[in-house]
């Protein structure tokens, strides 16, 4: 039976060096700490959920981190000009706005607005781009991405030359962890909703990255023997014997899967606590940029805005 990939614990470990670093830079630069801004409009249960674990993970590390609750009804240049005031305030390194906003908002436009260099999610176009242009590097790699392949080297699978299969090819998962594996020389297929083989696609992969959101559509006997798997799916299924009423799924039937695969994340505990993780990783690298000389640009820009025109 395949060897379980532990997200959780290997996120800990990255969080753990993480707070090592931060106490380093706090004592060498006079107090000084990673600042993380996290703007949420409205008030969505699970987006909450997030919001609160990237709060405890931020403050756990040793960073500053301020939650931006923003009312549901918040006009589209209201929003633009909290993030305008954000990207110009140099004490804070990242700014993330949670995703879905309400539907009078225009997603692209704001996540747009988020100055490249603290654009600690990955999604604007000057990462996205970046990452997409071979022998490029972007300042941020989107954190789901970032995560599942640290969660391959972690499990030591070799990348370069293998065949690696993503289903899924949204803008947050499928599509930029397409890049990061061409990356690393894989070869990559994309499958998506209008994908007409997809068992028998998935049946050509070494690596197996399941981001479709649909529970256990994958199951074990379309894997190849040994196969990795990295299940992104977290999907809510109905399930009267918890106390919840919930159970959380993947897209790939895990009681099938792991009876094939070399290796497999299991959900919960694979791929979600290394999103975290990565987002305190890109927060931690933006402050030391910021440190490093950045601020003068910053601090250049925000004259700028202040100037009489
Ligand atoms: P999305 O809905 O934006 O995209 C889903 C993609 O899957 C689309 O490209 C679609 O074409 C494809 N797809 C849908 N049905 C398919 C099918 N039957 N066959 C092949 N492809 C199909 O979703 P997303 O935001 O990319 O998230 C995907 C899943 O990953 C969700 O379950 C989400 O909750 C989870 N997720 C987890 C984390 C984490 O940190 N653990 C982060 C992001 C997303």
């Amino acid at each position: 039976t395949a060897k379980i990939i532990d997200g959780k614990e290997l996120a800990a470990s990255i969080r753990a060096n993480i707070a090592t670093e931060i106490a380093s830079l706090n004592a060498s630069h006079g107090s000084f700490a990673p600042h993380l801004v996290v703007v949420q409009v409205g008030a969505r249960e699970d987006s909450s959920v997030y919001v609160r674990q990237k709060q405890r993970a931020a403050k756990e590390a040793g960073m500053k981190f301020t939650h931006k609750d923003l009312p549901a009804d918040v006009s589209q240049s209201e929003l633009l000009s909290i993030v305008q005031e954000l990207n110009y305030d140099y004490t804070v390194h990242g700014v993330i706005v949670q995703l879905p906003l309400p539907d009078h908002l225009d997603e692209k436009t704001v996540t747009e607005a988020v100055d490249v260099r603290k654009d600690v999610d990955g999604f604007g176009s000057g990462n996205i781009g970046q990452l997409a242009k071979r022998d490029h590097e972007p300042l941020f790699e989107p954190c789901t991405p970032k995560g599942i392949i640290a969660l391959l080297k972690h499990a030591r699978t070799e990348i370069s030359g293998k065949n690696a299969v993503v289903v899924g090819r949204s803008n947050i998962v499928g599509m930029p962890v397409s890049h990061l594996l061409q990356a690393e020389d894989a070869t990559v297929t994309v499958c998506h909703s209008k994908t007409k083989n997809l068992a028998e696609l998935v049946s050509t992969a070494d690596i197996l990255i399941a981001a479709a959101g649909k529970p256990e559509l994958i199951k074990g006997d379309w894997l190849k023997p040994g196969c990795v798997v990295i299940d992104v799916g977290t999907n809510a299924v109905e399930d009267s014997s918890k106390k919840s009423g919930i159970r959380w799924v993947g897209d790939v039937e895990f009681a099938t899967a792991s009876q094939v695969a070399g290796a497999i994340t299991p959900v919960p505990g694979g791929v979600g606590p290394m999103t975290v993780a990565m987002l305190l990783w890109n927060t931690l690298d933006s402050a030391k940029r910021f440190l490093k000389g950045w601020r003068r640009d910053v601090e250049y820009l925000k004259l700028k805005l202040v100037e009489p025109v």
